[in-house]
């Protein structure tokens, strides 16, 4: 498996696992099958009910803990210092582990700068290897980065060939921030897994266009986090390391950026609002 270093020397596998709506003994079962298909980044979060069986299937699996890069986040109720110490410490009991790979910053809502605080003394007590956020657009990264002085390893953001992130990619790489696409197939939306441009590409390299995707992510230094409840599906996601993508390819598919959100957008006011009111939504 191909990895980045982050800011901090950290290295991380460039593909993992999301599991976002896996749940209970499936989740637990899920986990085992992607690690016997060789992923060892997981992606969870506080918000996703699933941290248990992730534990559950971490001591079940016999992998060494030094093999695996586990993620997981806190949602907006749980933002400032005093709330995301007792978050992380629940997690990880949660989790069955003495210490995270990845702590997130899950929305960028409420006051993250004492939940930052917070991060920063588990990070310096060596509980967590790396800290970072998610959804954050520039101009809020740059806001935490210039008033805390501590820089975020990674900013966990929807990026897929609709909402490519050019820009912000450039700025993260500018600031040394590690960019991670969540929502790699835009959650199948916009008939991505038949798009012609991309089934195109696809069958000049005998590849699926899930693998044309992931391909194109990684091609472009994003860490990428595909979740499949299906076996077959998590196999053939982790296969796109016995090819590349040429120029001309990674130019056509740059015309499919729309760029913006198939989801949401975290700018929005409502959406804030309904996110800080809903905390325990699994966005
Ligand atoms: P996704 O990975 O973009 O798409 C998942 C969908 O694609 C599922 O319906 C899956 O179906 C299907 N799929 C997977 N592989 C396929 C293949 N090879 N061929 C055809 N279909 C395939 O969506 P996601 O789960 O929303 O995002 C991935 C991870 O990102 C999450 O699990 C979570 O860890 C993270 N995330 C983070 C945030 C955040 O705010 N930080 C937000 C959203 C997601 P099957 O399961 O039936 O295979």
């Amino acid at each position: 498996m191909e990895k980045v270093t982050l800011n901090n020397g950290i290295e991380m596998p460039i593909l993992g696992f999301g599991i976002m709506q896996l749940m209970g003994e499936d989740c637990e079962n899920m986990v085992i099958s992607a690690i016997e298909a060789g992923y060892r980044l997981f992606d969870t979060a506080e918000l996703y009910g699933n941290e248990q069986a992730l534990g559950n299937a971490i001591k079940r699996s016999g992998v060494a803990r030094s093999e695996l890069f586990i993620t997981t986040k806190f949602g907006s109720k749980e933002a400032g210092y005093e709330k995301t110490l007792a978050a992380f410490y629940r997690s990880l009991e949660l989790l069955q582990l003495d210490y995270l790979d990845l702590y997130l910053i899950h929305q960028p809502f409420g006051d993250i700068f004492g939940s930052w605080r917070a991060m920063q003394q588990l990070h310096k007590e060596g509980k967590i290897r790396a800290i970072g956020v998610c959804n954050f657009t520039p101009d809020r990264l740059m806001d935490l980065i210039a008033n805390s002085g501590f820089t975020p390893a990674i900013n966990q953001i929807e990026t897929h060939p609709f909402h490519q992130q050019t820009e912000t990619a450039l700025f993260l790489q500018e600031n040394g921030v590690q960019i991670e696409a969540w929502s790699p197939f835009a959650e199948g939306l916009n008939d991505i897994f038949t798009n012609e441009a991309l089934a195109r590409i696809g069958a000049k390299y005998e590849k699926s266009v899930a693998q044309v995707i992931l391909r194109w992510l990684i091609q472009r230094g994003v860490v990428a986090i595909p979740k499949s409840a299906r076996k077959e599906r998590m196999m053939e996601n982790i296969n796109i390391f016995d090819f590349s993508l040429s120029e001309q390819d990674m130019e056509e598919i740059k015309t499919l950026d729309n760029n913006k959100s198939v989801f949401f957008d975290h700018r929005d006011p409502a959406i804030v609002k309904w996110m800080s009111e809903y905390a325990w939504l699994n966005v």
